[in-house]
C-alpha cells in the first residue's frame, strides 16, 4: 500500500472574485489573487451595503396561505 502524498493544506485556493487559482503561501493578497481582485471584492462588499434596503420589513411573520391540496390540472 503507498502512502499518499498528499497534503493536508491546500497549495492553491480559488480566487473568490475571479476563480483563478492562488498559490496560498505565496501570495500576500490572499486568499485574493492579486491586490486587484481583492479591492474589487472590497468594492462589491461596500455598494452592497448601500443598497440595503432599509424600508424592506424583515420577513418574521411569513403566512403561507393556500389549501391543504395542491391537486390542479387533475383530469
Ligand atoms: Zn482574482
Amino acid at each position: 500500500m503507498p502512502s499518499d502524498p498528499t497534503p493536508q493544506t491546500p497549495a492553491t485556493v480559488p480566487c473568490p472574485t475571479c476563480g483563478k487559482p492562488v498559490q496560498w503561501h505565496a501570495t500576500p493578497t490572499r486568499p485574493f489573487c492579486s491586490e486587484r481582485c481583492r479591492i474589487e471584492d472590497q468594492a462589491a462588499w461596500a455598494e452592497e451595503r448601500y443598497r440595503m434596503p432599509s424600508e424592506d420589513t424583515p420577513d418574521m411573520d411569513e403566512e403561507l396561505g393556500g389549501g391543504g391540496n395542491g391537486n390542479r390540472g387533475d383530469a
